[in-house]
């Protein structure tokens, strides 16, 4: 049996570094707010290049704080993909903000800089490009774009920790390439902690200061709040686990390039649409998503031969009932691709010989099988 993730054996080769780093948080007698944190907030400021990462409680509170942090009118609208992650969307709503929907590029499934000029209204403050499944969203127009009306560009980077976008501002990292990013350390991510965990990385210096207050009671200083603030600390203990695991996160990602190449040079079923491979080394590659129009059939003839697949997602934002004042809405690219996506395993802790066996079991599909 070959699971979608199986993240006992990912996290293995950090077993023993990951408990020296546990006992030293327990000896310390320092839970919240210390040195832990600090230092993780700094190695991964200088991982993505930035000049602040604060760390937060999780991937969806790195995003709201961000928009709160910019303070828009109530109302204000920020423009995001259609099939992006539902804590994408989460985060506009819960800052008291409204997403417009575009439709996807449909070759890369991101935001469609092509689309985005026709959904700015005099009412749209923000751009939210989710790096979805690790490919980073095309920044140079979307930044442009961006500049030209006012806007400001929070990146979605919580799948793309690594990633990394050749743009007219250089070679930058996910993280680096709008006005800040939200990151998640949920334990399936690239950079994955044991339990909950998040952060912002941002260029902006009063941006830092206030989410720094803002995560805290909107507190800068102990017992005075200048701001209406939440509770919304990364802790010790997962900080310092995020910094063992760190260090390693490039080897990581190379591995998971290597088992996207050998899918996307393997893969040979007509019936299987593979994603664009045409930014295989910029990739963090945190999903392998593949199309099948059959898809629920697909997963079922792979899960009866022991492969364990996924989907992300089944349902897009605009159909779920939680959005159900959006649901009058069309979007037949993000509905198209909710209904065919299917991930394959895709982590370090594959071996080539299971990377062998997906392969080899989805080509000899028969014709009748696909259909
Ligand atoms: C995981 C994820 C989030 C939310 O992160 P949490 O830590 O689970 O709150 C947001 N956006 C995307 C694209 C994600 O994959």
């Amino acid at each position: 049996m070959i699971p979608f993730l199986d993240l006992k054996r990912v996290n293995e080769p950090y077993q023993v570094t990951i408990q020296q780093a546990m006992e030293r948080v327990a000896n310390s007698g320092w839970y919240i707010l210390g040195r832990e944190v600090e230092a993780f907030e700094q190695q991964f400021a200088a991982y993505c290049q930035t000049r602040h990462c604060i760390g937060v409680a999780n991937g969806l509170d790195a995003l709201t704080l961000v928009l709160k942090a910019w303070a828009f009118p109530a109302n204000s609208e920020v423009i995001v993909a259609s099939n992006a992650y539902i804590a994408s969307v989460l985060s506009i709503t819960l800052a008291g903000l409204v997403p417009v929907f575009v439709e996807p590029d449909p070759l890369t499934y991101l935001l469609d800089p092509s689309r985005i000029e026709l959904a700015i209204t005099p009412r749209t403050k923000a751009i939210l490009p989710v790096h979805l499944y690790g490919r980073c969203c095309d920044m140079t127009p979307i930044n442009t774009l961006a500049e030209r009306y006012g806007l400001n560009v929070l990146e979605d980077a919580a799948q793309a920790h690594g990633a990394t976008y050749e743009g007219n501002r250089a070679n930058r990292r996910a993280g680096n390439l709008g006005d800040a990013a939200g990151w998640s350390f949920y334990p399936s991510k690239n950079l994955g902690a044991l339990g909950d965990a998040g952060a912002i990385t941002t260029n902006d210096d009063a941006l830092a200061e206030r989410i720094q207050a803002l995560r805290n009671y909107g507190s800068s200083q102990k017992y005075v709040n200048d701001y209406l603030g939440v509770n919304s600390r990364l802790d010790e203990l997962q900080a310092a686990i995020l910094s063992v695991k760190l260090p390693l996160l490039d080897q990581n990602n190379a591995r998971r390039r290597t088992i996207a190449e050998r899918y996307l040079n393997g893969l040979k079923n007509p019936a299987v649409k593979l994603p664009p491979a045409n930014q295989l080394a910029q990739d963090a590659w945190h999903l392998f998503v593949i199309r099948h129009s059959q898809r629920d059939k697909f997963r079922t003839y792979l899960h009866e031969r022991g492969i364990g697949t996924d989907t992300h997602y089944p349902i897009p934002p605009h159909r779920q009932r939680a959005y159900s004042a959006y649901a009058h809405l069309s979007f037949p690219l993000a509905e198209q691709l909710h209904r065919e996506v299917v991930s394959l395993p895709l982590n370090p802790a594959l071996t080539d010989d299971d990377v062998e066996y997906i392969i080899e079991t989805i080509n000899s599909m028969s014709e009748k099988a696909n259909d």
